[in-house]
């Protein structure tokens, strides 16, 4: 069977490539059709979603959209530290727009739920959420995300993105964590 390893650990296929690539055109013309006259501001919370971010705002066809950066870290190793911190802050005005985050994955909600409080704050018309992945079932904060690529049990996942403190972000596809890991 196909693996790979990173820290001693063991990773099996989880999601392919092609099936992500054809999942995130689908978000790209719903975010498209639901956001058209609107100018809507893409936020891309680094490091995880940038491989989907750039895929996602590639799929999206609104002449007015744009795109920005944010950085926020609350994970280490392969369990949430639950603290987030705000790395890197937000240049862009965002009053009276419609601000779309983007995230790799929605664990326990904690890192876009603190995000989502700081930017309404800032006088937006609409903030939306739009995560690759969602973990319905780790859910600990009041989020819901709007777009939604694929929702999953609790597994711990890397690639397309995703790391291992630090690696295997640039995976093509995603894989996870070996059942028999701790066998
Ligand atoms: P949350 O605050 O618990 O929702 O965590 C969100 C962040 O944790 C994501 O942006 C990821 O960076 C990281 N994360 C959550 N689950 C996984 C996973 O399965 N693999 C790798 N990183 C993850
Ligand atoms: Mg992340």
């Amino acid at each position: 069977m196909k693996q790979v390893t990173y820290k001693g650990l063991t990773f099996v296929p989880y999601l392919e490539s092609e099936k992500i690539q054809e999942r995130v055109k689908a978000l790209g013309a719903k975010i498209t059709e639901e956001c058209r006259g609107k100018r809507p501001l893409f936020l891309c919370v680094l490091n995880g979603a940038f491989p989907f971010a750039s895929d996602l705002f590639r799929s999206v066809d609104l002449p007015d959209a744009e795109i920005s950066f944010i950085r926020l870290k609350s994970y280490e190793g392969t369990a949430s530290t639950g603290v987030v911190k705000e790395v890197l802050g937000l240049s862009e005005d965002i009053e009276g727009r419609t601000v779309i985050v983007l995230e790799d994955i929605v664990d326990t909600g904690k890192t876009i739920h603190r995000l989502v409080e700081d930017l309404k704050a800032k006088g937006p018309a609409d903030v939306k959420i739009a995560t690759l992945l969602f973990k319905p079932e780790a859910l600990k904060a009041p989020v819901k995300p709007d777009y939604v690529g694929f929702e999953i049990p609790t597994d711990f996942i890397i690639g397309y993105g995703l790391d291992l403190d630090g690696l295997a972000r640039n995976l093509p596809d995603i894989w996870v964590l070996s059942p028999d890991h701790d066998k």
